[in-house]
């Protein structure tokens, strides 16, 4: 018999693989299933991002490199951080990870071990509680509603605070709610984590994903004391539509890149080398802007669209999101709980959706309009339809 660790016991299964499998059993039957689960740009990478990596994979860049990440990466990405972010970091600032998740990962093993607390607004990206868990820490989820756009207020934040928190993590724009903090919201969360002398950690995947002139602001750039307090996790994966490349990077005081560092050099060791070299590009080419502009522009256009097909029924209803490419739709006057909502639309009208239970809100949807406008029609008539025929 095998007897598995107790570590691995306490972790949630993915309920978004579990919907995503489904879905993709059902397409690969014939059966016309529209899908807004997705969590990756439907773009493809740039091309002068792919024909960087083409011709450093042709010029013999195959070998083992340095675990931290090659040097013209880091330099790009400490450069890109000062430029973009106004965060003073050097290139020993850095380690580059295989994505964003990994980088996350890293971190809670570098910093949480048992008894420590790590505050989580909810709704949460799904796999922050279950690294906290991992890493033998205790996830302390804060619930947020529409109401404040599903923002932690700063009073929530100091009552979630006990003596054993170590780390806030924050995520704007957020996965799943879309939502972006303002510079006075996060002025007045960075005062709280310098009080309590907590560690945040920033996830800044979206950054790039903005709508209607919202503005992002990274927690670190607000001062000298919150920025020896702030640990920054981004990656290539949505701004640039490479989700498989897998290239996230960590960005935090150099003690902490240097524990994370030792921990990659006995699991992963260094990203794909020649990967690294289309990550440089799409930090260092004017080409990345272009690309990036016409898939803000494109989803800009789906999210209107998308945000005026739920307002028309009435059983639906959503804040406007800020960024990312997802809608978190609350379903509680269908009477439903999510995983029965997006099982029986799946069922009944074959459109997937991800339940908002993964998120930690079972009274909501995720919907993602990272797909095209015509599926996007499709799938909104057979929501309307599945909403309309119950009681
Ligand atoms: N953080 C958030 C909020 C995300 O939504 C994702 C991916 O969906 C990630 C991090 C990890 O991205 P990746 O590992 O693909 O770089």
């Amino acid at each position: 018999m095998i007897q598995l660790a107790t570590r691995v016991k306490q972790v949630t299964p993915s309920i978004t693989l579990a919907i995503s499998a489904k879905a993709k059993g059902m397409k690969a039957q014939g059966i016309d299933v529209c899908s807004f689960s997705s969590g990756e740009p439907d773009f493809d990478t740039p091309q002068h991002i792919k024909d960087a990596a083409a011709l450093a994979l042709a010029q013999g860049k195959t070998k083992y490199g340095p675990v931290a990440g090659e040097p013209p990466l880091r330099q790009a990405i400490a450069h890109k951080l000062n430029n973009d972010n106004k965060l003073n970091y050097t290139a020993d600032n850095i380690i580059v990870t295989n994505g964003g998740k990994h980088s996350l990962f890293n971190l809670m093993l570098a910093l949480i071990e048992t008894g420590d607390e790590v505050i989580i607004p909810a709704p949460y990206w799904l796999s922050y509680p279950e690294m906290v868990k991992l890493a033998e820490g205790t996830p302390v989820i804060v619930e947020t509603t529409a109401e404040t756009d599903y923002k932690i207020t700063p009073e929530q934040l100091r009552q979630a605070i006990t003596k054993k928190t170590k780390l806030f993590v924050l995520n704007s724009p957020s996965n799943p709610t879309g939502t972006v903090y303002s510079a006075e919201e996060i002025k007045e969360l960075a005062q709280i984590i310098v009080a309590h002398d907590l560690l945040v950690v920033s996830d800044e995947i979206y950054e790039k994903i903005l709508y209607d002139g919202a503005e992002h602001i990274s927690i670190g750039s607000l001062g000298e004391e919150i920025f020896k307090r702030t640990i920054i996790s981004n990656g290539f994966a949505k701004s640039y539509s490479m989700t498989g490349w897998r290239i996230g990077y960590l960005a935090a005081p150099i003690a902490l890149i240097k524990a994370t560092s030792t921990i990659q050099s006995h699991s992963t060791s260094n990203v794909c080398t020649f990967a690294q070299y289309g990550a440089v590009a799409a930090l260092e080419r004017d080409e990345s802007l272009g690309c990036l502009q016409e898939m803000v522009n494109a989803f800009t256009q789906r999210r209107q669209v998308i945000l005026e097909r739920i307002r028309a029924i009435p059983k639906l209803s959503c804040p406007t999101p800020m960024g990312a490419f997802y809608v978190f739709v609350d379903i509680s006057r269908t009477g439903m709980n999510s995983l029965d909502f997006c099982d029986a639309l799946l069922e009944n009208q074959k459109v997937a959706a991800i339940p908002g239970k993964a998120f930690g809100a079972d009274n909501c949807i995720r919907l993602s309009y990272a797909t095209d406008l015509t599926s996007i029609e499709k799938g909104m008539d057979r929501i309307e339809k599945f909403v309309n025929t119950l009681k």
